[in-house]
């Protein structure tokens, strides 16, 4: 460690004394504050869903289910029939997942948005393949208006394909949170409308892109509005799922 210090590290040295940085997730002080506003140990923690999961929403299915389908569904989605054909998480809403969507969307961390969508690319491999681009999930004018940013927009354009702005938000809607999951069915359906940007994406298959997927009400309805507009196939990338009972 002695002897060869680099720029970086001098300056990570310097920079944790004098401003004493905080790991946006953990709150511990950062060893390497030049490496983003995450430590290491956070990243690490970050757990993918744990095989076999649901092919269609992405939760985990109950090991006994482990059988030799290659495109396994969960009770749920054999249930109810889907507009997203495939979904996946980089892993579930908790711990420093969660604490890192909580610094890029609410405390303006936007440069988290790079590392997560590079976990992304990588957890989310096979649903980008083949895809024609990358659609992010889009924020009610207002809402954008009031904080800055979209992080779905951010997040998308890290995960490696091309970003087509593809939907709109044409109304507004109450916040999702809190409410249960057939109320935000509702809240969120006819939600969405196609850009022209959309038109050339008939027959495509798309990856739809944004930071947290709960009930898939969000997901759901945006597929809805790009299967009308004759998109082949809508598959989810989030970089987190909320999961029941683990
Ligand atoms: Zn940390
Ligand atoms: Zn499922």
């Amino acid at each position: 460690m002695t002897g060869d210090w680099g720029l970086t590290t001098a300056l990570d040295a310097l920079l944790s004394v004098v401003l004493a940085p905080a790991c946006a997730a953990c709150d511990e002080p950062l060893e390497h504050p030049t490496q983003g506003p995450v430590c290491e140990r956070c990243w690490q923690s970050i757990l993918p869903l744990t095989p076999p999961l649901c092919d269609r929403c992405g939760d985990p299915l109950p090991t006994w289910r482990a059988v030799s389908v290659p495109l396994a569904r969960c009770p749920r989605c054999r249930r109810t029939p889907r507009l997203v054909d495939r979904g996946r998480a980089i892993g579930a809403y908790e711990g420093a997942l969660r604490a890192i969507i909580h610094a890029l969307k609410y405390e303006g961390r936007r440069s988290l948005a790079r590392p997560l969508g590079a976990l992304m690319r990588r957890r989310g491999a096979d649903l980008l393949d083949g895809a024609a681009c990358a659609i992010p999930v889009p924020l009610h004018p207002s809402r954008r208006r009031h904080r800055g940013f979209n992080q779905a927009v951010d997040l998308a354009r890290h995960v490696g394909i091309e970003v087509v702005p593809a939907l709109r938000r044409v109304r507004a809607t109450t916040t999702q949170t809190g409410l249960p999951a057939a109320q935000r069915h509702r809240n969120v359906r006819d939600a969405f409308a196609i850009t022209r940007a959309a038109a050339p994406l008939a027959g495509a298959t798309v990856v739809l892109i944004d930071d947290v997927s709960t009930t898939g009400a969000t997901l759901e309805a945006c597929a809805r509005a790009l299967k009308h507009a004759g998109v082949a196939e809508v598959r989810a990338l989030t970089a987190a799922r909320v999961v029941k009972n683990g």
